[in-house]
């Protein structure tokens, strides 16, 4: 509609310094993360768009502090630009696709008062998270394809010579397994070990929904169903040699999910689990080391396949 989108850079230093030096001492990590963001887009920008997305499912809902965020800023900081702040929830505000489009209006009235714009980019946009979700979403023939090793879902892996690569899940919010600082850059470190990834947020979403109806009750966390129904997968199928586990520090979903998969785990160790814990006080030296040895004895299990090796529960590596 004419107007330029500035988007935040990838997380850095300066930001994580920021976000460390404002945020609420109690946040989770990646909500402190998340002013940082704001506050180093605050004097760039006219606006500032802070959706309150609760959920797009009739009973499972995204994280409570997702509904807050744009708030607290507001109350916290009183420089900031207007918040464009649309609030949508399928699940607890009963809204219906028409709500979407309606809010979705209003926010391009603001900019023009021309109907057929803003239609079409309502219609872009929901063309471009179609197209988005499409690429990224892997179904069923391409995992068995991956499994296979006859493709590569995420950069190639550099394995030394004569060495066959790791297949490992690399699991986690979205927000984090995909921002190089905030996850220590694991997808770098995974690749440089050999390993061959799938993340979370690429498996078909028909196996997620598949373990999920084995549990006795609803987790209506929508990024922990992801996030367990992967460990449960792989734990059952047996197909991977590994699974890493990245886990925000007080993440409340998180905590659960995460406890859920360890116990799990020590009943059907069939895949090693190995969870990390992430805060603004993690060593990279720390969890460099944790990933040598894990990916060590995933190859020493493959070479010795009689070997016992238990689950590892890192916690918080702090300097
Ligand atoms: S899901 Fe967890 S990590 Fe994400 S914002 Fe909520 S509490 Fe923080």
């Amino acid at each position: 509609m004419g107007q330029e989108v500035v988007i935040s850079t990838e997380t850095t230093k300066k930001i994580r310094e920021i976000a460390i030096r404002s945020a609420p001492d109690e946040d989770c990590y990646s909500s402190k993360l998340y002013f940082g963001h704001v506050l180093s887009l605050k004097d760039k920008v006219d606006y500032l768009f802070i959706p309150r997305f609760g959920s797009n499912h009739p009973v499972n809902v995204g994280c409570p502090k997702f509904l807050g965020l744009a708030e607290v800023l507001e109350s916290m900081f009183s420089d900031l630009p207007p918040i464009i702040k649309p609030y949508f929830s399928r699940a607890k505000g009963g809204h219906k696709t028409y709500h979407l489009l309606a809010k979705a209006f209003a926010i391009g009235w603001k900019f023009t008062k021309n109907p057929i714009k803003i239609v079409r980019a309502i219609r872009k946009a929901i063309q471009a998270h179609k197209q988005h979700k499409d690429e990224l979403v892997i179904d069923e023939e391409m995992l068995h394809k991956w499994e296979r090793s006859e493709i590569y879902l995420n950069d190639e892996p550099i394995a030394q010579e004569g060495e066959r690569p790791l297949k490992i899940a690399l699991v986690g919010h979205s927000y984090v397994i995909n921002d190089d600082y905030s996850s220590l850059d694991m997808r770098k470190k995974l690749k440089e070990h050999g390993v061959d990834i799938i993340t979370s947020e690429q498996m078909p979403r028909d196996l997620i929904e598949k373990q999920m109806e084995k549990l006795d009750f609803n987790m209506y966390f929508d990024y922990e169903r992801e996030i367990l129904g992967t460990i449960m997968h792989f734990q059952e199928t047996g197909t991977i040699d590994g699974i890493v586990h990245m886990i925000i520090f007080s993440c409340g979903p998180d905590s659960i999910a995460g406890e859920m998969a360890a116990r799990f785990n020590r009943r059907n160790p069939n895949v090693q689990l190995l969870q990390l814990v992430l805060d603004d006080l993690t060593a990279e030296t720390g969890m460099n080391t944790r990933i040598e040895a894990f990916t060590d004895m995933l190859r020493r299990k493959i070479t010795k396949d009689a070997i016992h090796i238990p689950t590892l529960r890192v916690s918080e590596v702090r300097v």
